[in-house]
């Protein structure tokens, strides 16, 4: 690790600092200094421990270990009080605003409160209300109920607030999710302002771009602890995602990809179902398991249920091992070998009140039932059992209703139906919506599996996660086309995550 050593006495200073809950350690010895007017960022994976960082900073959590120093004040037990006293400010992602008090009264309402609400000079705290907005740069109507202002505003209100406390340090935890590309630049013009004015801002972010462009100093987090405090500018995305991961991630295990000469065995090209998604070219080969994600309304269901025929598409072509497919219904789709795991299992999926093994064994009945003139029972327990073993689905009996399986087991019902059609492409639509954590890596398992044997695989989702887990190869949609290719070991589910609201 490396640390800054400011020539100054820093503003904040932490010293060994440890948090612990019961036997979990959020923080584990962590130190850092930042500066009069330092523009921070801090970064980290979900539960590394920078929220319990902020609220340590704001005297909202005691360490159990530690010294907290502002402007050289040592503190081992500061207050909520004391850190506001001290000038440090922490703007909460709801920006604790009174959404039918006006602008002016939401920047002016600490003072108004201290100084009696009705005994208040209005005249006086309009004025300034208007001099904190001016100090930032910004003109908003102060007279506008703050609930009816975007998103951006309202932040700048918190900032206009906070100035009016004499912050010295402004925290603010996420400040860029809910903004636009626009509105990012005009918060990132207030940061600069603040900078300049001796104004320091520690900020969480995600967007490692963001952090690239507006931070002095980076400072990463990982399961408690401090593992890089540099410069941002000596920082790649790269290095950021491997001190956040702590993994190269090119080294992480997937299923081995299948052989470059493996044959296609699904080809889209040029797929356009108007209102849903446009011009959709894409392939999977045989052992191979392809991702498409996407935001809601990004196109990814519909590609979903075009493919499997229940929503016929204008134009473009599909093929299934060379041979062209029709998709003009589901039965259609089934004859092409095309099979489909449908997102909601419970309603689109299952007859619940039917036993488990017709269930299992509804799509090939007819088929079962030509063969034999009549239903051959004997033959349809054979595939029930089959299936159910291959799939370890969890039941004394094939013979019980679906209702009597946990949610796990269910979506796996789905999966042994869809089987027993034998398809060589499988359609998966959210394979592990609302399962348990348990259930999922079972489920990831017998994909996986799946996949070895030689099946082509496309699963749609907007489960990061488990696309990275899974995948060879991910499509991201946005508006109705697919935008960008990736290879798992190559992106980070943060930036992954980025690249869908872009
Ligand atoms: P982050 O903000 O980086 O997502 P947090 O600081 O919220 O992470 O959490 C760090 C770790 O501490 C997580 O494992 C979380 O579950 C745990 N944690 C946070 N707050 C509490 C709490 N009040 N009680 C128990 N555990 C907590
Ligand atoms: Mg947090």
């Amino acid at each position: 690790m490396t640390m800054a050593t400011p020539l100054a006495t820093p503003f904040l200073q932490l010293e060994h600092i440890v948090k612990r809950f019961g036997g979990l350690t959020a923080l584990n010895d962590v130190s850092l200094a930042l500066a009069q007017g330092e523009v921070a960022c801090l970064v980290g994976e979900n539960g590394s421990g920078k929220s319990t960082l902020i609220k340590i900073i704001s005297g909202m959590y005691t360490p159990d270990a530690g010294v907290i120093s502002i402007d050289g004040q040592r503190h081992t037990h500061l207050r909520a009080i004391d850190s506001i006293r001290e000038g440090i400010q922490v703007i909460y992602q709801d920006f604790s605003l009174f959404p039918n008090l006006s602008v002016a009264e939401n920047i002016a309402v600490n003072e108004a409160v201290s100084a009696g609400w009705f005994l208040v000079n209005w005249t006086e705290l309009r004025a300034r209300a208007a001099q904190a907005l001016a100090r930032i740069n910004v003109q908003l109507d102060l007279d506008a109920p703050a609930g009816t202002l975007p998103v951006v505003d309202r932040q700048l209100i918190a900032i206009a607030k906070a100035l009016l406390q004499n912050a010295r340090l402004i925290i603010m935890d996420e400040p860029t999710t809910a903004l636009s590309q626009r509105e990012i630049r005009s918060l990132f013009d207030v940061i600069r302002t603040l900078k300049a004015a001796g104004i320091g801002t520690l900020f969480v972010s995600h967007k490692l771009d963001e952090i690239i462009e507006i931070a002095d100093r980076t400072i990463i987090i990982r399961n408690g602890e401090i593992v890089v405090d540099r410069p941002a500018r000596e920082l790649t995305r790269g290095a950021m995602i491997r001190a956040m991961t702590g993994r190269d991630l090119e080294d992480e295990a997937l299923a081995a990809a299948p052989p470059a000469h493996a044959a296609v065995a699904l080809q889209v090209e040029g797929l356009t179902c108007r209102g849903h998604f446009y011009d959709v070219s894409l392939h999977v080969r045989a052992g191979e398991v392809l991702g498409i994600t996407g935001l809601l309304g990004s196109g990814r269901t519909g590609l979903a249920l075009s493919l499997f025929g229940m929503l016929p598409p204008d134009s473009g072509r599909v093929t299934v091992d060379g041979r062209p497919a029709s998709l003009h219904n589901v039965q259609s789709a089934l004859e092409a070998g095309i099979g489909y795991v449908p997102e909601d299992r419970i309603k689109e999926g299952l007859f619940l009140p039917q036993p488990i093994g017709h269930n299992v064994v509804v799509r090939v009945i007819d088929e079962l039932a030509a063969a034999a003139g009549v239903l051959d029972r004997g033959r349809m327990a054979a595939a029930v059992s089959q299936w159910v073993d291959r799939l370890r689905i969890k039941t004394p009996s094939a013979a019980l209703p679906v209702t009597s399986l946990s949610g796990g087991n269910q979506q796996r019902v789905v999966l042994a139906r869809w089987l027993a059609t034998t398809p060589k492409v499988m359609i998966l639509n959210g394979p592990t919506v609302g399962v348990d954590v348990g259930s999922k890596q079972e489920i990831h398992e017998i994909i996986r599996g799946l996949a070895a044997q030689g099946m082509a695989i496309c699963i749609i989702s907007d489960d990061v996660p488990e696309l990275l887990q899974i995948c060879h190869r991910i499509h991201v949609m946005k508006r109705g086309r697919i935008v960008s290719e990736f290879t798992p070991g190559r992106i980070s589910e943060v930036e992954l995550n980025a690249m869908l609201i872009e």
